[in-house]
C-alpha cells in the first residue's frame, strides 16, 4: 500500500505499487487486457527478445492537478510511437485504444501511488513490449507480450531547476542513420551505456551525440532531445535517428503558442555558440538547461550561464502548468483518470 510513501523524499526507483496490466499476441490475435499483482515475468531461456533485443518501451507520466484531478499526459502519443517501434523491430503492434485504455486502467488500479499535487512529484507508467515467441533463429517474431507498470517518481530537479554541464564525445555513436534511433528500441540505450558511463566520470550529465554518418551535427543530449533559443527561435535538430520525443513536439507547439519562430533543421555543432539557450527536453525534466558544452575532441567551450534562460522558464512553467492543471488544457493534451 502507498500509506507509508514519503512523498517529498522519493526519487526515480522501481516502487511496487498495486497492479500491473498485461496482453499478448498469440499470432492471430491481441488477447483481452489481463490485470495481476504478479512482478515477475515466467519466461522460457530461449525467448527471441532476451537474444535479439526485440524489445522497445514507453514512458509517460500521470500528474494530481491542483484540482485533485489525475492527468494522463499526451498518452495517444505514446501509443503511436508505441506502434511506430514495433513495427520497426516486426512486432505487431497493439492498438492505440488497447495502450490508452491500459494505461488508463493502471492508474485507476494505483490511484493511491499518484503522488498528492504539492509533492510536485508524479507516477511514471512505463508500457513495453516484447517478442515473446521461443525460438533460436533470427526471424521476425509474431508473439508479442506488453506490459504497463508504474512507479511513483520524485521531481527530476529537488528544489528547482538546475543547469546541467554535456560533454560533445565522437568515440561512440548512440544510433546510426536510418538505424533504430527513432524508435524507442530498448538496445538503443544499451549502445549508449558506455559514452554515458565515461561522461558520468568525467563530471558531465549527460553526452552530447553527433549524428554517426559525419560527426558534424547535433543529435539528442543523452536520452533527451536538444533545442537551443536564438533570436526569438526555438530551433531543434532534424534527423532520421533522433528520437521523436513528445516533449520536444509539445515545446514547439508552446513556442508558436509564445510568438515565438520554430525551426526544425540540422545543428551543425559551430552553431552551439550561437544560442542564448540550450536545453535537452523529455518527460523525465521537461527541460534539462544546459549551462555548458565542452568538445572533447577540439577543446572548444560553449556557455551559456549560470541561471535558466527566460524562453527555457517560460516553457517549462507552461508546460507543466498544464500537466497540474493550472493552465488551460487548449490543445487537448490530457486524459482525466476518474
Ligand atoms: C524517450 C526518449 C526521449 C524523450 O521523449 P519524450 O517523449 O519527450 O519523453 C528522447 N530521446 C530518446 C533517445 C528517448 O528514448
Amino acid at each position: 500500500m502507498a500509506a507509508n510513501i514519503d512523498w517529498n523524499n522519493i526519487g526515480f526507483g522501481y516502487v511496487k505499487t498495486n497492479a500491473n496490466v498485461r496482453c499478448s499476441y498469440d499470432g492471430k490475435q491481441w488477447s483481452p487486457l489481463t490485470v495481476t499483482e504478479d512482478e515477475y515475468i515466467h519466461m522460457h531461456m530461449s525467448t527471441m527478445c532476451l537474444h535479439y533485443g526485440i524489445e522497445a518501451f514507453e514512458g509517460l507520466k500521470a500528474f494530481r492537478g491542483v484540482d485533485g484531478k489525475v492527468r494522463l499526459f499526451r498518452v495517444q502519443d505514446n501509443a503511436r510511437r508505441l506502434q511506430s517501434s514495433a513495427k520497426k523491430l516486426c512486432m505487431t503492434p497493439l492498438p492505440e485504444e488497447t495502450f490508452v485504455e491500459a494505461c488508463i486502467k493502471l492508474v485507476k488500479l494505483n490511484m493511491d501511488f499518484v503522488p498528492p499535487y504539492e509533492s510536485g512529484a508524479s507516477l511514471y507508467i512505463r508500457p513495453f513490449i516484447y517478442g515473446a515467441q521461443v525460438a533460436l533463429g533470427v526471424h521476425t517474431c509474431p508473439e508479442t507480450e506488453f506490459v504497463a507498470f508504474c512507479s511513483p517518481v520524485g521531481p527530476y530537479f529537488k528544489g528547482g531547476m538546475q543547469m546541467i554541464k554535456v560533454v560533445i564525445d565522437r568515440v561512440q555513436d548512440r544510433a546510426a542513420p536510418r538505424g533504430t534511433g527513432d524508435i524507442k528500441a530498448g538496445g538503443n540505450y544499451a549502445s549508449s551505456l558506455l559514452s554515458g558511463d565515461k561522461a558520468s566520470k568525467l563530471g558531465y550529465a549527460n553526452v552530447m551525440y553527433l549524428d554517426a554518418a559525419e560527426h558534424k551535427y547535433i543529435e539528442e543530449c543523452g536520452a533527451a532531445n536538444f533545442f537551443g533559443v536564438k533570436d526569438g527561435t526555438y530551433v531543434t535538430p532534424a534527423s532520421p535517428s533522433i528520437l521523436p520525443s513528445i516533449t520536444n513536439k509539445s515545446l514547439r507547439t508552446l513556442a508558436e503558442d509564445m510568438g515565438l519562430k520554430v525551426e526544425q533543421r540540422p545543428i551543425p555543432v559551430e552553431e552551439l555558440k550561437t544560442f542564448s539557450e540550450a536545453g535537452a527536453c523529455g518527460t523525465a525534466a521537461v527541460i534539462a538547461p544546459i549551462g555548458s558544452i565542452y568538445d572533447l575532441d577540439t577543446k572548444e567551450f560553449v556557455e551559456y550561464g549560470t541561471e535558466p534562460g527566460p524562453v527555457s522558464l517560460a516553457l517549462y512553467k507552461q508546460l507543466r502548468d498544464i500537466q497540474y492543471g493550472r493552465a488551460e488544457d487548449k490543445h487537448g493534451w490530457c486524459v482525466i483518470v476518474e
